[in-house]
């Protein structure tokens, strides 16, 4: 393929980047902050200095205009918050006290005073801080942060756009505030808040601004008339300002759909649109409309979400077609690359030729710059880097990593009958009944105890070798040992071993599985100072052999009670790690869940009667569209029934999700086939039982009883009551008592004390029964 040069020259840009540094560094200053270790001023210091040094890096990648005010000691949608004035009431006077140690207790809270809550930034693993709005918010015009940043990067010499997250998606992000009804609408704020953004906007010109990015990414979801009106009243309004930049609003995650002709219209000089493959809806789309004529098009081509190399004459060839849509074609990445590594060359556990296939914000950075050249220059200009990028996707397509000839061929040969259970739910859980002989209100806990810090120092000695493989073996079984006659004596019903082995529940399973790589440095912010690092699923899946039985028959070896067995379902490994982009993820699902369900299958077979398989993730993976639901639920259940389907009619099939809000997707729940679910309950007063009696389902179910996110105990009594209240929408033949979710972020104490709680509650019950 050849590509005649475009008009204008094509510019090479980017929404965002990761904040911490390659070394962690903001992490580190910022933790060190809240300690008393590290003075405010070299906090700012510290982070002045990475923001100069991404700039910095960028320009020299090639970049032509880096952004501005992507940075963030915290949140990015917090910062928004800061730059509005939209500060909760509760928080007004600390942040008058002190601007930063304000903003870190809007972001954490403090003793007094709760934080702002937190929830996830659309289908990413990153979490934002929720605004609280009302009918009595008054917002007020703050711009400083985003002049001073802009002043640095311009300081250096350097074309910069400032990046703010957009007024609509602001709102649309946005909940009531505590006290104001809960049929509050904050986009009703609009007209409000946009004479805040007009001022921002004049002051960003003023400090030199020739553009401003507003991002919009709440329009690339199912969107009423109503909220594409307020939409088009928006940058109808913004677009009238006469001292203001030029804008650029851009979108991502997403096709736009309706909001596409809607933002085609408005009176803004840029759009910016997601290209890559799940939102190639936007390239008709963009046709259909008649492009953006006099408009500037930033195209998303390179996948800010994944982490893999692009393939640039694919992408070459779409910008092509861009060229003749719009006054003029710029390339990005789909999203701001927050949500991938910083730099994929750190790798040095990782094969070079494998290596090669990687793609983190670095990398990305220059497929960028590249990919503007050729659209620029012509092919030609990038030769040799066209080359380069073909025998890295053939060393990739041709792998046997990637194809591994026995995976593919079990996969294929997969019936429905595999993902069936021998029996239907009504004949299983007669024979279980029979089988477990357990008490009415079954008590049993989700997986986890209490990390403890001899556990991961344990681990931490094992990595660096100061202890060896027996003597770690043996610190683990002291551990079960320990939980196991805890919940003996304890007198719960149905026991775990207490996943002391775990480092975290994917990564455990993700470093037994052939076919996962891990990653040395590949950190992403999950929220705050919190970042996580997720094992990338590069090739075909298998599991050389059993992963988790010898520490399951290890527990039950020591008691007569049943020991639940705990694996993570095919759902939440693909949904918390890098996925491959050259397969269809309903395929690299099933690949995953057969090698699941040999595991479970070997659990079965070493006498294990009860085995949970933990889907966390199962909503949060749900496409952004409705439209898109459907096909996901429907691989998504296989996936879960194809690890279950095997066993026989008496083993009893668990499953767990920790969220309370699940209306929409009962069905799905139903279609997992599972005996029973454990969902979070605690909180809401077992609103969940609730929902899913009125939605007919017929399985047994755990609403928790316990809320483990809170060092608080429960007492007795207030746990019975929550059982209670369960069992008006659930009966006693049904109900299963247990807490939210794992323990392995709470404490020893407040564990005991709450079990022994959780316990004596359902005795008590029981006997009312
Ligand atoms: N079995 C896991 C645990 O107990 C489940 C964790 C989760 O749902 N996130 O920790
Ligand atoms: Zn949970």
């Amino acid at each position: 393929m050849t590509i005649k040069s475009a008009d204008a020259a094509a510019r090479a840009t980017v929404y965002g980047y990761p904040r911490q540094g390659p070394d962690r560094e903001l992490k580190k200053a910022i933790e060190g902050y809240w300690k008393g270790r590290v003075t405010a001023d070299a906090l700012k210091a510290t982070a002045a200095g990475l923001r100069t040094d991404n700039w910095r890096q960028l320009a020299e990648a090639g970049l032509h205009e880096v952004p501005t005010g992507d940075f963030s000691y915290y949140d990015h949608v917090l910062d928004t918050t800061v730059m509005v004035g939209a500060i909760p009431e509760r928080h007004r006077a600390a942040v008058e006290a002190d601007a930063l140690d304000g903003y870190f207790a809007m972001a954490r809270g403090t003793q007094e005073v709760a934080p702002l809550e937190m929830t996830k930034w659309f289908d990413t693993n990153y979490h934002y801080l929720v605004p609280e709005l009302g009918p009595d918010t008054v917002f007020t015009a703050d711009s400083a942060r985003q002049v001073a940043e802009l002043a640095e990067a311009r300081a250096l010499g350097l074309s910069a756009r400032p990046v703010l997250v957009g007024p609509v998606t602001y709102l649309l992000l946005a909940k009531p505030a505590p006290g104001v009804a809960a049929d509050f609408e904050p986009l009703s704020l609009l007209d409000r808040l946009l004479p805040v953004y007009a001022e921002v906007l004049a002051d960003l010109r003023a400090a030199g601004a020739e553009w401003v990015q507003l991002d919009e990414p709440a329009l690339v979801q199912d969107r009423t008339p109503g909220e594409l009106d307020a939409a088009a009243r928006a940058y109808q309004g913004l677009g009238a300002l006469t001292e203001r930049p030029k804008l650029l609003v851009a979108s991502y995650f997403d096709r736009l759909g309706d909001a596409l002709p809607v933002l085609a219209k408005a009176p803004v000089e840029g759009l910016a649109l997601d290209f890559t493959e799940s939102a190639a809806a936007n390239l008709d789309a963009l046709a259909a409309v008649g492009g953006l004529p006099g408009k500037r098009l930033v195209a998303g081509i390179v996948n800010g979400r994944n982490i893999w190399v692009n393939d640039l004459e694919k992408s070459l060839s779409t910008l092509g077609t861009l060229l003749g849509l719009a006054d003029r074609v710029d390339v990005s990445a789909s999203c701001s690359l927050l949500h991938v590594p910083l730099d994929a060359s750190t790798e040095h556990d990782i094969e070079p030729q494998i290596r090669r296939w990687l793609a983190f914000a670095r990398q990305k950075t220059d497929e960028i710059v590249t990919l503007a050249k050729g659209l620029s220059h012509g092919t030609d200009a990038i030769a040799a880097e066209l080359s380069a990028n073909r025998a890295d996707l053939a060393s990739r397509a041709d792998s046997p990593i990637t194809h591994d000839p026995a995976v593919r061929a079990r996969a294929a040969a997969v019936t429905d009958a595999d993902a069936r259970r021998s029996q239907p739910y009504a004949e299983r859980s007669a024979a279980q009944r029979a089988h477990l002989g357990l008490p009415l209100l079954p008590t049993t806990t989700i997986g986890s105890f209490p990390q403890t810090g001899e556990l991961r120092s344990a681990r931490a000695d094992l990595r660096t070798g100061r202890i060896g493989t027996p003597e770690y073996e043996e610190r683990i079984k002291a551990e079960i040992r320990e939980v196991i006659a805890f919940q003996e004596k304890t007198g719960l019903d149905v026991l775990v071993h207490g996943e002391a082995e775990r480092n975290d529940m994917v990564q455990y399973f993700a470093e037994q599985l052939t076919g996962y790589l891990a990653t040395r440095h590949g950190w992403v912010q999950s929220y705050g100072t919190r970042y996580v690092r997720p094992p990338v699923l590069a090739g075909d899946i298998s599991r050389p052999e059993p992963m988790t039985v010898r520490w399951t028959t290890y527990a039950q070896s020591l008691t007569d009670r049943p020991v639940k067995g705990m694996l993570t379902g095919p759902v939440t490994m693909l949904a918390w790690s890098f996925v491959r982009d050259d397969q269809p993820l309903a395929e690299t699902a099933r690949q995953v869940a057969l090698a699941l369900r040999d595991e479970v299958e070997d659990l079965e077979t070493a006498g294990t009667s009860v085995i949970q398989v933990d889907e966390p993730a199962l909503r949060e993976t749900l496409p952004l569209r409705a439209d898109e639901r459907e096909a996901y639920l429907a691989w998504a259940t296989e996936a879960f029934r194809l690890t279950t389907g095997g066993v026989r009619p008496d083993t009893q099939i668990h499953t767990h999700m920790c969220y309370a809000e699940f209306g929409d997707i009962v069905r799905a729940i139903d279609d997992l086939d599972a005996d029973v679910i454990s969902l979070e309950a605690a909180r809401s007063h077992m609103q969940v039982a609730r929902e899913l009696a009125a939605h007919g389902y017929p399985r047994e179910a755990g609403p928790g009883v316990y809320d483990i996110h809170s060092p608080r105990v429960p007492g007795s009594e207030e746990a019975a009551e929550l059982l209670r209240t369960g069992l008006e929408a659930i009966p006693a033949e049904r109900l299963w008592v247990n807490p939210d979710c794992g323990l392995k972020t709470r404490g020893w104490p407040e564990t005991r004390a709450s079990l022994e709680n959780l316990v004596a509650a359902a005795r008590t019950v029981r006997e009312e029964l």
